[in-house]
């Protein structure tokens, strides 16, 4: 099922083909809160995913479609206590930055290249088609300011010191996440949480849909050119044990999402630029860039 938020933050599910959205926010157990500041609904949703899929699922079947196209699809997340990001987990990717390293100076290599997680500001979250902001200041210090496409996850059941072997059981499903990031030295959690740093989106595919997680084709092109393209086959640290690790440093919450690091391919954007960000199964999303 693909779980999507849109117009005044409504639950939708899309349709098979991505063609139109049919609203279901009327199988959610408490009224409509289309504040987004306010709104917990989504959070609950996520929690009690198992037990209201068989009311969106009717709700689903008897509420007429709309064209797709015909309502502004929000981002694939509300309200997450944290977005958690993974630093450094394609080989190539490590490989790449320390090329990036000795032209700018960034501190992404500076920890003995080792996995890790990280924060990014839940307020730097967009949705589809929205509009990424160059930042003034890095603009004017001349900061290289670059795209990195991830495979993301949305937590469903809660947890602390989850093992790897029950990892798959907290995850509600999948999304695609754009960790736009300024290059250079500084603390990584700032320079990749700038307003508008976090695309999220199309929508959510819960994890049925996906048949392996690490088998999924992730593909960026800037303005039609091909810049990341890479199979989620390739991470070095893979999801259950992502899970596994954040999940010994702090509870995971339901709505909370991972984005799972960078393929090789980052590289700079610029005012004007069009971002299409696309992968297998889960679906694909346009994002301008445009200077604050
Ligand atoms: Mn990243």
């Amino acid at each position: 099922m693909k779980l999507a938020i849109f117009d005044d933050y409504r639950l939708g599910v899309v349709s098979a083909d991505e063609q139109s959205i049919t609203d279901v926010t009327a199988a959610l157990p408490t009224p409509h809160d289309p504040d987004p500041v306010g709104a917990s609904w989504w959070v609950r949703m996520c929690r009690d995913f198992p037990n209201l899929r068989g009311a969106i699922e009717a709700e689903a079947a008897k509420g007429s479609a709309r064209k797709i196209q015909d309502v502004t699809l929000r981002p694939a997340a509300l309200n997450p206590s944290k977005v958690i990001a993974a630093a450094l987990n394609y080989m190539e990717h490590v490989e790449e930055m320390r090329t990036v390293t000795a032209r700018v100076g960034s501190a992404d290599t500076g920890a003995g290249e080792a996995f890790d997680v990280f924060l990014k500001a839940p307020s730097s979250i967009i949705g589809p088609g929205g509009t990424v902001l160059l930042p003034r200041g890095p603009v004017a210090e001349k900061k290289e300011i670059h795209h990195e496409s991830e495979l993301a996850f949305v937590i469903g059941k809660p947890g602390k010191d989850i093992p790897p072997e029950r990892a798959f059981d907290h995850i509600l499903g999948y999304t695609i996440a754009l960790d736009m990031t300024v290059r250079g030295g500084g603390d990584r959690s700032r320079r990749k949480s700038y307003n508008t740093f976090t695309p999220i989106g199309p929508w959510v595919v819960t994890a049925d849909e996906i048949p392996d997680a690490h088998d999924l084709e992730i593909h960026l092109t800037v303005n039609g050119m091909v810049r990341q393209h890479v199979n989620t086959r390739d991470m070095r640290t893979r999801i259950p044990e992502i899970i596994a690790y954040a999940s010994s440093v702090f509870t995971l919450l339901p709505g909370d999402v991972f984005s799972t690091g960078a393929p090789p391919g980052v590289g700079e954007v610029f005012e004007g630029d069009v971002m299409d960000v696309s992968i297998s199964h889960i679906g694909s999303m346009q994002l301008n860039v445009d200077l604050e």
